[in-house]
């Protein structure tokens, strides 16, 4: 009970993505995509506007507020000197064209293999591997087979 892993059946964008962009568009709001900032314009330690190159420049009204989410190396460039993760782990996903057998559990665990989980969707075997940066490197079919 204490353990209920959650499948995203039809893809992350049915579930997340697509449901916040009609949240923010109901709302008036614009996503813009491929619109990458390149600094934070600020004034006493506070920010006033976005610097996203050149004359793009976004800036801030009274009671305006940033939400910073991008990864760390992109943190650590906007705001110099904010601590950010240094050591990075690869993950390895790979998806089997392949009818999983008819009762297949969506979603298993597999301890001692190669493999960590295995996902059945239809016409497809998926597995991820956490950690997998003694695998990364190997070609590709090899990797596969393995
Ligand atoms: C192969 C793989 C499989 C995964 N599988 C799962 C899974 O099955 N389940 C699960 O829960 N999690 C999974 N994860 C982890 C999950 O994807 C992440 O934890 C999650 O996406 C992190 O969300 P985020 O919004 O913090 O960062 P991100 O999704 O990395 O989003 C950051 C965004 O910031 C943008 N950005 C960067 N710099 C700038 C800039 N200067 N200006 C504007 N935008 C910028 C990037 O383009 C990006 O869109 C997986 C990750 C990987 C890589």
């Amino acid at each position: 009970q204490a353990c209920r892993p959650l499948i995203a059946r039809d893809g992350l964008s049915a579930v997340l993505i697509e449901p916040a962009v009609k949240f923010l568009a109901e709302r008036g709001h614009t996503v813009q995509l491929g619109h990458e900032l390149r600094s934070f314009v600020s004034t006493d330690g506070k920010v006033t506007a976005l610097n996203f190159g050149g004359e793009d420049v976004i800036q801030f009204g009274a009671g305006d507020v940033v939400v910073m989410a991008v990864p760390p190396r992109a943190a650590s460039s906007l705001l110099p000197g904010l601590k950010t993760p240094t050591e990075f782990r690869a993950i390895v996903n790979a998806h089997f064209r392949f009818e999983p057998p008819p009762g297949s559990a969506p979603i298993l665990g597999v301890i001692g293999g190669v493999v960590e989980w295995l996902f059945a969707f239809p016409n497809r075997l998926s597995v991820t591997i956490s950690n997998g940066d003694r695998l990364v490197d190997m070609p590709r079919e090899e990797l596969a087979q393995a």
